[in-house]
């Protein structure tokens, strides 16, 4: 490979005609977990506890100490995170080959009909839709289904009912057809999940988790700002913390996109 790939992106990024376009959300007590059904133990949200902050606990530093779920905010999700994946190899964030943590993304614009059903699905015939537009989807990449469903906020982000929570999602059919037709690397959503809100009714019941995970693949949630990617072209960038033995874990998802491409 020829090394002057490398100092054409470090000249790209220092003027900024690739951008960086951060893909996460903050990290906030706030911001709202999945919910299980009650029989189920829940995941916690982030709380930070104040060390010392310049004072009589530490007079010239401030720090904290802060907890949260492997599964809190914008993260990863590991094979490991489902039954379908306990037993394959490298299946936790710390055993995974860090190339997959870098690696270009596909984004398919689901905010329209998101916008009017709260329970708006991915299907095969979309993504073929998508790909008569973009060209076919590359093996080993992400799909990131864009729903605009980061811009809610508070009790709209979970959508809860009397019959769960509502959030779009990918239905069975297309998660196989993402597997086994183009081989993908990861998928990713907006929503608090890689599934459906309602992706309990489903055949297997959520079924993103269940054949992702069983095909040793990676999901990312609680994304924002897909609406500045492009369809294709972009590099995501998403390295999960090196939990021993972790199912997954908060970080900072990012994107380089060329400048002319938004
Ligand atoms: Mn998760």
């Amino acid at each position: 490979m020829s090394e002057t790939i490398l100092s054409d992106l470090a000249k790209a990024l220092g003027d900024q005609s690739i951008k960086v376009i951060d893909l996460t959300h903050t990290l906030d007590p706030d911001f709202p977990v999945i919910i299980l059904p009650p029989e189920f133990n829940q995941c916690a949200r982030f709380r930070m506890e104040e060390i010392s902050a310049y004072d009589h606990r530490g007079p010239a530093w401030k720090w904290h100490n802060i907890t949260l779920s492997e599964h809190t905010g914008t993260h990863f999700d590991a094979p490991a995170h489902w039954i379908s994946g306990r037993d394959l190899p490298n299946n936790s964030v710390d055993t995974i080959n860090p190339a997959n943590f870098v690696g270009p993304v596909m984004v398919i614009d689901c905010s329209e009909g998101s916008a009017t059903n709260e329970d708006f699905e991915l299907t095969p015939e979309l993504i073929l839709a998508w790909e008569e537009e973009h060209g076919e989807i590359p093996k080993d990449s992400w799909v990131l289904m864009r729903t605009d469903w980061s811009k809610k906020t508070g009790a709209d982000y979970l959508n809860m009912r009397d019959d769960g929570p509502h959030s779009p999602g990918p239905t069975p059919d297309a998660i196989r057809f993402l597997i086994h037709e183009r081989n993908i690397r990861g998928f990713g959503t907006e929503t608090v999940g890689t599934d459906a809100g309602q992706g309990s009714h489903y055949t297997p019941p959520y079924p993103a988790h269940f054949y992702l995970h069983g095909a040793g693949k990676f999901g990312l949630q609680c994304l924002a700002n897909l609406d500045l990617l492009p369809p294709r072209g972009a590099i995501l960038l998403a390295a999960p913390l090196k939990i021993k033995d972790g199912t997954g874990s908060p970080l900072r998802v990012m994107a380089l996109v060329q400048g002319n491409d938004i």
